[in-house]
């Protein structure tokens, strides 16, 4: 019998410091990540209904078990007259994502003139997109064996420069009339997910480590799969223990949601050994997405 763990229809609720996350994600079964306060999601490995009416979906790579629902969450909501979601893929991917949702078309024989093509937009490192006035995403390059993107949302905050601190209201209004720019711009970074990736990616985005709250791939743990998780673009215990040896101040994240384990750990054994091994301050701020 599979393990409990291992049924992407059951996913993990966090409650991440007033952000509440329902995410699923194993190797090579499903990866999720649904976020409904923002109205967003990071990949669709699976599609549970709850994730149907979120606008927006941030897919990381295409490998299937990040994308293989995709299809199913936008035609879930024609079928049930909702507008069109946002598929956001890298965008080496979206022809591949294009031909896909064309061979459905035709293995369902819908006809020309009944057919919208799924909403796909395609995104490079450094790309942004705003969800509303004060909340901003963008992508970011990540190591894997396909073109990877990660992503940072960000709370865009207004704040006075200081020549202009103690001003009254009035006067403010009517340097704004005037178009003054008397206001900075804040970038707040709020969630960074990210999906297959290599130590390497933590190595060069240093801004991943700001981010108040963080989804980290941790494919492997056991001593011998060293060379494996290297191959398959993975990242290693070995290589968290050491990134945070060399460099202490990488990841001062509030939350650090641990995910996409091999599917040949049980709970236990992924519990005992992230608890035996990563150090003690760190640990205090590690979710363990099971
Ligand atoms: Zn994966
Ligand atoms: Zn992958």
């Amino acid at each position: 019998m599979a393990a409990a763990h291992h049924n992407p229809g059951q996913p993990v609720t966090l409650e991440l410091g007033g952000d509440t996350i329902t995410a699923f994600s194993i190797s090579a079964l499903a990866t999720y990540c649904l976020v409904p306060e923002l109205n967003c999601a990071f990949d669709m490995g699976e599609c549970p209904l709850e994730a149907v009416p979120l606008d927006r979906v941030f897919v990381t790579h295409a490998h299937g078990d990040h994308t293989r629902c995709l299809l199913r969450h936008e035609s879930l909501r024609r079928l049930l007259d909702m507008a069109p979601a946002t598929y956001y893929v890298p965008a080496q991917s979206l022809d591949g994502f294009m031909e896909l949702a064309q061979a459905w078309k035709k293995l369902e024989r819908v006809r020309d003139h009944q057919w919208r093509p799924p909403h796909f937009q395609a995104l490079r490192p450094g790309d942004v997109v705003w969800l509303h006035k004060q909340l901003a995403a963008k992508a970011f390059r990540v190591n894997h064996t396909l073109p990877s993107l990660g992503y940072t949302l960000y709370d865009v905050r207004k704040k006075l420069k200081p020549e202009y601190h103690g001003m009254p209201g009035q006067e403010l209004a009517r340097l704004r009339r005037e178009g003054v720019a008397f206001e900075d711009e804040l970038w707040l970074p709020r969630l960074t997910f990210i999906g297959d990736s290599t130590i390497d990616t933590l190595y060069r985005e240093r801004h991943v480590g700001q981010s108040r709250i963080l989804f980290l791939e941790l494919t492997y743990l056991m001593e011998d799969e060293r060379d494996m998780a290297r191959q398959r673009g993975h990242t290693h215990l070995d290589d968290l223990i050491q990134l945070v040896e060399e460099r202490p101040d990488a990841l001062q994240n509030e939350h650090i949601v641990l995910k996409h384990f091999s599917m040949r750990y049980d709970k236990r054994l992924i519990v005992n050994t992230l608890k035996s091994r990563l150090p003690k301050e760190l640990m205090e701020r590690v979710h363990i997405l099971l």
